[in-house]
């Protein structure tokens, strides 16, 4: 039987895999070692929380399944996406009003945090700061867009209401009714940011160990024992950043989300009018649908366009890919959908409550997880909170508060739940658009 660390890897195959710069120079655990912090898992929020914490001095290891970015930070759209799914509003009133508007500050700064370390670190990864764009469908997306754009013009903060022919002529397509533009946002090459936040880490002194599963993580005596492949960590501290790539390594914790398969295609680069009618602006796009769409261009005018598979087993076979490739069609009429350059899938993590969970397991023990395909600036960001935990070993108070590992009700039956939610989800998208 394959071990769930052997899965295949699309990365390799995946559009990123094949134009990313090179990784760096990284080798297994072989021995047993002691660290200050241990991270598990070297996606974005694992490579920030050890690079906050290298910066301050601290020592770290980082061990990691595959490689850095190997999971979903290697995978994505690369749309730097401010805030959270739920509104601004609804958060102040889920954790109060003083708090929740700290929540709503740090939400809102992820993407500048994104921003700065690629400057900081002269990180090459494509980044276009050209602003998010989100698109409504129908009187329901409409009422979703024009309350995040009132409800950030509250905290003054500028998004912008789109127009259907503002939509026209800044994303090239008739499909939607309206949306908004938000000039936080932007998008980069996913993997080539993952290997150069991996690339910054290892600059401070941070030692990241590819093709090292964690397999078991124990307190024994006053210190962490994790175990791997080949070798035994001992740490104070333990930071766990397998998100929707989360296995049996620490029984419960993958019970605390629901890991939902999604898929990418890519098209042929577009050349002539196509190339420039759409989305002029080269903006990351995704839409208010309950099975949401999301597009963009890569540095080579690839079109790139997201959105649910068929099957929940990681199949890359256009069969797998029907939903998306119907969906650009409907969208983008004169793209041709046959002429793919590359097809790959890649696990988000949701949450039942739609935030990101920030737990603390025990002593010196903690995680984040959760962030609803909205990882980009939010992992990145959920890294340098977790770093900040475990230097001071308290709640920092700008963020969700830290909580216990919480389960997802009947998670045994996510499989079943995963394939009932998507046609509920479809259901509703062609009742009520
Ligand atoms: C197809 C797709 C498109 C997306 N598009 C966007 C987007 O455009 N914008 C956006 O903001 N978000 C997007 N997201 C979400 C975003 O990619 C994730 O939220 C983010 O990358 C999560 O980062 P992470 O570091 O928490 O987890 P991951 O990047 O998934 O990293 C987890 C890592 O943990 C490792 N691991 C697991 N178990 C172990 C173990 N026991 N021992 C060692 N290592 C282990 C895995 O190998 C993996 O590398 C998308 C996600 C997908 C899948």
């Amino acid at each position: 039987m394959t071990a769930w660390y052997q899965s295949s890897c699309h990365i390799k195959t995946s559009l990123w895999g094949k134009t990313a710069n090179s990784l760096p120079v990284m080798t297994a655990l072989k021995d047993d070692i002691n660290v200050d912090v241990l991270v598990i898992g070297a996606g974005f929020c694992g490579l920030s929380a050890a690079l906050h914490l290298a910066e301050k001095g601290v020592e770290v290891g980082v061990v990691e399944a595959h490689e850095p970015g190997w999971g979903a930070s290697g995978r994505n759209g690369g749309q730097i996406i401010p805030g959270l799914k739920i509104f601004p509003d609804e958060i102040v009133s889920r954790f109060g009003s003083e708090r929740g508007e700290r929540i709503v500050n740090t939400v809102s700064a992820a993407p500048k945090m994104v921003y700065d370390l690629i400057q900081k670190y002269k990180i090459d990864c494509d980044l276009r700061r050209t602003g998010w764009i989100q698109l409504a469908k129908g009187p329901v997306g409409m009422k979703t867009t024009d309350a995040h754009v009132q409800q950030w013009g509250n905290r003054n903060i500028s998004v912008k209401a789109l127009s259907f022919d503002d939509i026209q002529k800044k994303v090239g397509t008739s499909a939607y009714t309206g949306g908004l533009i938000d000039e936080r946002g932007g998008n980069l090459h996913p993997l080539k940011y993952a290997r150069g936040l991996a690339k910054a880490c290892i600059s401070l002194g941070v030692s990241i160990f590819c093709d090292t599963p964690a397999t078991s993580v124990k307190r024994i005596g006053n210190r962490w024992v994790i175990k791997t492949l080949n070798g035994t960590i001992k740490s104070e501290t333990v930071i766990i950043c397998t998100n929707g790539y989360t296995g049996s390594m620490l029984p419960g914790l993958s019970q605390s989300i629901i890991p939902v398969l999604t898929g990418v295609i890519a098209t042929t680069p577009l050349t002539g009018s196509l190339k420039d009618k759409i989305l002029p602006g080269r903006q990351g796009v995704a839409d208010t649908r309950r099975l949401l769409s999301w597009f963009g261009f890569d540095c080579e005018n690839r079109l790139l366009f997201g959105s649910r598979v068929n099957s929940q087993k990681e199949l890359i076979d256009k069969k797998n890919f029907t939903f998306g490739l119907r969906r650009m069609k409907e969208i983008f009429p004169k793209v041709d959908n046959t002429n793919l350059s590359h097809m790959w899938t890649g696990r988000v993590a949701l949450t039942l409550d739609h935030v990101p969970h920030v737990h603390k397991l025990a002593d010196g023990l903690y995680s984040g997880l959760g962030f609803n395909g909205r990882g980009v600036a939010m992992a990145t960001m959920m890294g340098e909170i977790l770093a900040n935990h475990c230097i001071l070993n308290k709640d920092n108070n700008n963020f969700l508060p830290l909580t216990s590992m919480p389960k997802i009700p009947f998670n045994r039956f996510r499989g079943i739940g995963v394939a009932v939610a998507l046609s509920w989800k479809r259901m509703m998208d062609t009742a009520r658009p």
